[in-house]
């Protein structure tokens, strides 16, 4: 049993065409359903003049329009608790989780029973995916309180793992837990990750020899799909790192690295994905960097009809070595935090790219974007290592350079800090500092 390759075979290695026969049957459905039964549809098809008997065709979506966060918080606000974008009455949801309001007020995700379970199937799926296997012991180090990615653990349980609920605790509770279980899988953010070993070693605990960690599970930034940044948390932990990705409007995670740890794949069962130019709301050719547009097919409580999750990324449909024909996506980072810079777009994690793995500096990095004489500028801090004995200024010009050849421009100024000197996160990382 446990040596199986998938979760679900036959839906995770259904043949392209299959899959999208399935997924054009599921959404003609749940258009139908949006359009019938939830307020804020009805009105914003008629407004665009479309009914759902016009999608006939995967393609044919592109007809409908579009829901963003902002929308999805007023509707919610003019009609209390769960706003008119849901499609069910209030007495068939059974749950609720609440993005993180760092933009507002939390916008609430319902879910009624089905959509919780099949929510859960889908973390088993991607667990699974990861490589976490019965005879694994996993600790879910993620907030429980309303967070979407709370539950996600009985996604673990349920596919057979011995789950440790530990929650967000004190670092030093947690490396307790690490030693005294000697779990093997752990799922918290890459910055985190980093923290934790660190931490641990300045408490006398090697997490590379003490502990029995061997799959760190990462979500919530970029550093899990940066090859520099894996290596860096691998070496501290002797362990290895899958990227997760999830928005609290959908699933606590709604893709998952496979062992090829080549992108990452999409629940496509559940979720269409397009990819945008969010200036012109045209669909970019597969492959392309767009913005991130998802379409729930089956989660029936509140239907996301082309939500705009802010995501900037790609998507590759074409099979992976695995085995799984879902197609994979590559997050860049938050559209917020892209900076334009000479016609350039540059994200956050394009400088992480560029300053991770070098030894003179330690990794840690702070961007901080500014305006001079009407264009976007950014300053990039970084740290010299404490065993590193090289000047700073040189330095600085070597960091300059390394962005310069990932992004193809260089930043006004790099500053050279010393070991320690920048703000280390316990959460999630705060990386850019927008003075514009
Ligand atoms: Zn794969």
């Amino acid at each position: 049993m446990s040596s199986k390759l998938y979760w679900d075979e036959k839906i995770e290695t259904l043949p392209r065409e299959d899959l999208e026969k399935y997924q054009t049957e599921q959404l003609s459905k749940h258009l139908e359903l949006a359009y019938n039964n939830s307020g804020y549809y009805r009105e914003a098809f008629d407004n665009a003049g479309v009914k759902p008997s016009d999608f006939k065709q995967l393609s044919d979506l592109a007809k409908f329009p579009f829901v963003h966060k902002k929308m999805e918080r007023d509707r919610q606000l003019a009609k209390p608790l769960l706003g008119d974008m849901v499609a069910v009455s209030e007495e068939e949801v059974v749950f609720v989780s609440a993005s993180s309001g760092s933009t507002g007020v939390p916008t609430l995700s319902p879910f009624t029973h089905q959509d919780f379970q099949e929510f859960q199937d889908v973390q088993s799926r991607n667990f699974w995916t990861a490589g976490v296997r019965p005879s694994d012991r996993y600790v879910h180090a993620l907030n429980f309180t309303l967070f979407v990615g709370g539950p996600d653990v009985i996604g673990a349980q349920n596919l057979g793992a011995l789950c440790l609920w530990v929650g967000t605790v004190p670092s030093e509770r947690l490396l307790y837990v690490l030693k005294e279980f000697q779990p093997t899988v752990i799922w918290t953010t890459p910055s985190y990750a980093w923290y934790l070993g660190e931490t641990a070693k300045k408490q006398g605990i090697d997490p590379a020899k003490d502990l029995a960690i061997k799959t760190i599970i990462v979500a919530g930034e970029a550093g899990g799909s940066i090859p520099a940044t894996r290596d860096a948390i691998e070496a501290l932990w002797n362990a290895k790192v899958f990227d997760f990705y999830g928005i609290s409007d959908i699933f606590g995670s709604c893709a998952a690295m496979c062992s090829e740890r080549n992108g990452l794949h999409l629940a496509e069962d559940h979720i269409l994905v397009e990819v945008i130019n969010p200036e012109t709301l045209q669909p970019v050719p597969d492959g392309q960097r767009g913005e991130i547009v998802f379409t729930t097919l089956r989660k029936t409580a509140r239907p996301m009809i082309r939500f705009r999750t802010g995501d900037i990324g790609t998507v590759n449909r074409e099979p992976c070595p695995c085995g799984r024909t879902h197609a994979r996506i590559y997050i860049n980072g938050r559209l917020d935090d892209m900076l334009i810079v000479s016609g350039v777009n540059v994200f956050p994690s394009d400088i992480e790219f560029a300053i991770r793995g070098a030894n003179e500096i330690t990794g840690e990095y702070r961007i901080t974007a500014i305006t001079e004489n009407f264009t976007t500028r950014f300053n990039v801090e970084v740290e010299r290592s404490s065993s590193s004995t090289e000047d700073k200024n040189s330095i600085a010009e070597k960091v300059s350079q390394k962005i310069k050849t990932q992004t193809g421009v260089k930043p006004k100024e790099v500053i050279v800090l010393d070991e320690g000197e920048l703000p280390r996160a316990t959460h999630k990382a705060k990386r850019l500092v927008d003075l514009r």
